[in-house]
């Protein structure tokens, strides 16, 4: 088991390793120069007589543990420092990983690791760094930020002889240890300042902190909160902020928000509302406090508001009770505080916290609210960084001024629309994990996971780039060169790619879809007029049986290819399902006929209207040598139904009919359609387009969140009008009325849904003409048998899983005839894989190639990309999606990003075979196991156990199954300790760079980079 404690970097280290990082990459401390946050104006804003640049900034977390957590903080954007809490229990061991924030977060830290007074010297150095830092890069003489202490649980504690030293330290600090040696060391190296000079380093106040921020436990008497905050006040001299905990609005209140936001998931205890402060008795205290500290002469608010305590239900993080933050708790928090501070119309100090982020900062400021800190965004891709975007956003509302009372109608009006606040509500991110179930390389490791995540492997990215540089030929000639159906996929793809975009944990998937789409309308005509038709280069034949998505992509690969391709199909035209089921409001005829016309200029011929008895032996015998079936699943499953039977139809059939002829359907007024899925939005929403159709109803048997159809056909079909009725089983069909059995939702089933239950003897009856089944489609099982091809248990047809052929030679099956209802693009895999097996087989080339020479401009791309690094942007407009979009196979980093102890360093290596533009080295001695990289890591493995590995010490290396390495002395003499494949072995580097045993070149040349470039990294602790 690795180490999960941290070493603090001395001091000297600390200003060394900013100083060289800065002249080496541009970043310090992974925050990139372009996110440096710059003042527009010279307005600042007050609080407890303290001025800063901006109020924003790391609440009191991960974020504010070690003096580069606070750097990092600093340099993007925030000014106001929640320094992470401390008391008592000064050893604390916490399991870990301790931080799960794919969605909103959860965590089970709840104050330092560090030892009390080893978290006082990362503060100290923090306040010298910052000072420097503030001179060097922005050259402000004057302090433009602030630190506020946080302390708990209990007075006692909080008395004690340890966390006094602690608060008085921080009150002034100029006896101590810590400051002494931050003092010296910048004076002794002042020379390596191009601004900082010895008068500005002496100046540097010792009075770090003049306010503090109380932290309760849950479920501490109010007594004891009462008696902490006067001792803080009279005793300690310190303006106080008292943290509250959103349990102040009770059980039903919460449960109620987060059942109707979508977070029924969350598991709630109620005893922790029972015992915590009650609302009535905290405002009573809060009054009284209030006076108090006017006694005092000191600032008194409240901290709004403290995490969520939850149960564990799911294993989400070790241990039974976790704390939860984020966008769930938004509506929470600011909704406590418009209540809490209507008690007090509006005369309350509240420094806010909960569920903040470049969205909402600017309206929670308008209310007169600030500080505002955040931390959950901050784990997120992008993190520090997004300080940049929140400070920017502030900056023009600053004035000088420190704010006077709450603006009550604001506060209000944005607390009721924060309740159905889109940003907020679960919907928006159902999907939670995005990890791929790739394996991560130590090397080498920048991947975009949409493309991981579409089957077909679009190049996503390089298209969404070209289109939005404007090269749509181009951008369609890559999409193309993997798809042939770039009408049809660009408008009813169900878009898996969306599913893992990184974006998704900004604010939502880049709109990948609809810009295949701008591709495909704009480059189409462009293409086709270049594009020669192609002619078979083979004599060998191949027939494909079906001219739907599967059979049209097999046979437009092996065109390309150079095979002589003739495509069959019972039908009178091709586009299989997508063409005679699918209805026209949602894909036009015309769309699909371009994406038919292309796959015809590859020299692919057609036959329709033939024998539906398909017989392989017979096209074998006409000259086929392969034979390519894909017959789709066209069988409809029958609902099992009493009654008028006749009244029944088919959901696939009546689609049909819709698309053939819809004046002709007499369906009555009242349509039931049964089932929850795609085929079941289709159906209703067409059914709703048929003349005399008043009502239409989707019958089903769980509830609307188990419906299997994508959710934006589900929203279609909502805002069409179509009637959903959860929680009923259809029995009977009677003389126009459907009796439908009541259901409720018992105990998960094996698939982790809720199971349906037969409420006994609860039954509802629904006037309905014609009932339209679309409970599922079946595969013709009968069309495979008679040709002999085998099929294994519960309807597995058995095929070879990399090249689809059956146990028939040379024939082979794929999309839904292969494994039942599917997808557009599932199919279109099938036939690619089919086409180059086939290929293959006759020594041709597969080929997916562009046509066209593709090239960016380097540069220009780094620096977007570093641009829209860390930014929160709604989706606009088409067309600028472009700029959503963050390159992740150019660059990914995002481990580097989230890390909140900066444990994982971007390193550009030039090592050969080498191809990303940095490779990632994890620090050992920086790294705590929170878990967080491991989160938001694109693969299913955690970087910080799989990345190449930096040691401090021997010590450190050994406990570590880490692959990794150490350098032996000081560093100086290019000899270290390196385990790799298990094995440890002792290296040297002669002069070049070449180790006096055999090592993988690529880690040797990682390593060279480090040990030649990167002293600062590793001379640390001596
Ligand atoms: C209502 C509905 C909505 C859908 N919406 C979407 C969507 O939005 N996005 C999406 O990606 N997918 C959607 N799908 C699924 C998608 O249409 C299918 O997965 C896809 O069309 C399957 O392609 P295929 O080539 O395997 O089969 P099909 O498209 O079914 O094509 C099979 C072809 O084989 C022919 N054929 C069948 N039997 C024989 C025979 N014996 N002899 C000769 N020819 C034969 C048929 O005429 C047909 O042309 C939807 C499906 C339905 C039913
Ligand atoms: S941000 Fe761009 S490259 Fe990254 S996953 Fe999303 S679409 Fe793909
Ligand atoms: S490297 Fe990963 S696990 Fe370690 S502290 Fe950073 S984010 Fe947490
Ligand atoms: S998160 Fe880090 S380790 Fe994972 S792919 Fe990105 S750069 Fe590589």
């Amino acid at each position: 088991m690795m180490s999960d404690k941290m070493i603090p970097i001395p001091f000297n280290k600390l200003v060394n390793w900013m100083l060289e990082e800065y002249k080496r990459t541009q970043t310090i401390f992974g925050v990139s120069e372009v996110k440096f946050f710059r003042k527009s104006n010279d307005q600042q804003i007050g609080l407890f007589g303290e001025t800063m640049d901006t109020p924003v900034g790391p609440a009191a977390g991960p974020h504010t543990q070690l003096a580069q957590n606070i750097i990092a903080s600093y340099l993007s954007g925030s000014r106001f420092f929640e320094l992470k809490s401390v008391q008592i229990m000064d050893e604390l061991e916490i399991p870990k990983p301790c931080i799960l924030a794919e969605d909103e977060c959860y965590n089970t830290e709840w104050s330092t690791e560090l030892p009390i007074m080893g978290a006082f010297d990362e503060y100290v150095k923090a306040w010298f760094a910052l000072h420097v830092l503030q001179k060097e890069l922005f050259n402000q003489s004057d302090r433009r930020f602030m630190f506020n202490m946080s302390v708990g649980y209990d007075l006692k504690g909080i008395q004690s002889p340890k966390v006094d030293q602690f608060i008085e330290g921080l009150k002034d600090a100029s006896g101590t240890e810590i400051y002494k040696e931050c003092l010296a060391s910048l004076l002794e190296n002042v020379d390596q300042f191009k601004k900082v000079d010895r008068a500005f380093i002496e100046q540097i106040s010792p009075n770090i902190c003049t306010s503090i921020t109380l932290s309760t436990m849950h479920g501490c008497p109010p007594a004891e909160i009462e008696a902490i905050i006067k001792y803080l006040l009279s005793e300690k001299k310190l303006h106080t902020f008292v943290k509250m905990n959103p349990t102040l609005l009770g059980y039903g209140y919460v449960r109620n928000t987060f059942d109707k936001m979508g977070y029924k998931y969350i598991q709630l205890k109620e005893e922790s509302f029972t015992h915590d402060l009650q609302f009535k008795d905290g405002v009573e205290m809060l009054k009284r406090l209030k006076v108090f500290a006017k006694e005092q002469q000191k600032d008194f608010g409240v901290k709004m508001s403290n995490t969520l305590p939850v149960k564990i239900g799911r294993s989400e993080l070790p241990g039974e009770e976790m704390y939860m933050s984020g966008r769930a708790l938004y509506p929470l928090t600011i909704n406590l505080a418009y209540k809490l501070a209507s008690e007090f119309e509006g005369d309350l100090k509240i420094s806010y916290s909960g569920g903040a982020d470049a969205f909402n900062i600017d309206r929670i400021f308008e209310t007169g609210i600030q500080p505002i800190t955040v931390a959950t965004t901050l784990l997120k891709p992008g993190a520090y960084m997004r300080f940049k975007q929140m400070a920017d956003i502030l900056d023009p509302l600053m004035n000088n001024k420190e704010s006077g009372k709450l603006d009550m109608e604001k506060l209000k009006a944005l607390a009721e629309s924060s309740l159905s606040d889109a940003n907020h509500l679960k919907e928006k991110r159902d999907l939670v994990n995005r990890k791929t179930e790739l394996k991560l390389p130590v090397l080498d490791c920048f991947i975009a996971p949409c493309m991981v995540g579409c089957p077909i492997e679009q190049d996503v990215p390089e298209y969404l780039r070209l289109v939005g540089e404007g090269r749509y030929e181009e951008a369609f000639d890559v999409i193309v060169s993997k798809n042939p159906f770039p009408f049809i996929t660009g408008t009813i793809c169900t878009h898996n790619c969306m599913t893992k975009c990184t974006r998704l944990d900004y604010d939502e998937s880049v709109h990948i879809r609809g810009q295949k789409l701008v591709a495909a309308e704009k480059g189409y005509d462009a293409y086709m007029q270049k594009f020669p038709a192609l002619k078979p280069e083979s004599s060998a034949k191949v027939a494909v049986i079906g001219a739907g998505p599967s059979g049209l992509a097999a046979a437009y690969f092996l065109a390309k290819g150079g095979m002589e391709v003739t495509v069959f199909d019972k039908r009178e035209k091709a586009g299989g399902t997508v063409e005679y089921v699918i209805p026209d409001f949602r894909i036009s005829r015309e769309a699909i006929a371009k994406d038919i016309k292309l796959i015809e200029r590859m020299g692919v011929k057609f036959e329709f209207g033939i024998d539906s008895n398909v017989s392989v032996a017979e096209y074998k015998a006409k000259g086929f040598q392969y034979v390519y079936l894909a017959i789709g699943a066209g069988k409809t499953n029958d609902l099992d139904i009493n009654g008028d039977k006749e009244r029944v139809m088919g959901a696939i059939p009546f689609l049909e009919a819709f698309n053939a002829n819809k004046d002709a359907l007499k369906l009555g007024k009242n349509v039931a359609v049964v089932g929850g899925g795609n085929s079941a939005m289709d159906a209703a929403r067409a059914a709703l387009r048929v003349k005399g159709v008043e009502n239409v109803y989707i019958v089903y048997r769980r509830t609307k969140d188990y419906m299997p159809a994508d959710h934006e056909e589900l929203i279609y079909a909502e805002e069409d009008g179509v009637i959903f009725k959860e929680l009923l089983a259809p029995l009977s069909l009677t003389k126009g009325v459907l009796k439908c059995q009541q259901m409720a939702l018992g105990q998960p089933d094996a698939s982790g849904r809720r199971r349906p239950m037969a409420v006994e003897g609860a039954f509802e009856e629904l006037l309905i003409d014609t009932v339209l089944s679309a409970i599922g489609e079946l595969i013709d099982y009968d069309l495979l048998k008679s040709n002999g091809i085998e099929v294994g248990e519960k309807g597995k047809i058995l095929v070879n899983e990399e090249t689809l052929e059956t146990s028939v030679e040379n024939v082979f099956i794929g999309g839904d005839a292969l494994v039942g209802p599917w997808t557009v693009v599932g199919a279109a895999k099938h036939g690619t894989m089919a086409a180059k097996a086939i290929l293959k087989k006759e020594g041709l080339e597969f080929k997916q190639e562009f046509t066209s020479k593709i090239s960016f401009n380097n540069e220009k791309q780094l620096l977007e990309i570093a641009e829209k690094k860390a930014v929160m942007k709604p989706v606009a407009d088409h067309k600028l999606e472009s700029d959503r979009c963050l390159e992740c196979n150019k660059v990914c980093n995002i481990c580097a990003e989230v890390c909140p102890n900066r444990a994982n360093l971007m390193i550009p290596v030039n090592g050969k075979g080498l191809t990303n533009m940095s490779q990632i080295l994890h620090v050992d001695g920086m790294c705590n196991v929170c878990g967080n990289c491991g989160t938001f890591c694109p693969y299913s493995s955690e970087p910080y156990k799989v990345k190449l590995t930096l040691f401090w010490t021997e010590k450190d290396f050994m406990d570590s199954p880490n692959i990794g390495f150490y350098f032996l002395g000081d560093g100086s003499e290019g000899e270290f300790m390196l385990r790799l494949d298990d094995k440890i072995s002792k290296v040297k580097f002669d002069e070049s760079g070449n180790t006096d045993v055999p090592i993988d070149d690529k880690v040797a040349a990682f390593i060279w980079t480090v040990y030649k470039d990167y002293e600062y990294l590793y001379k640390v602790l001596n």
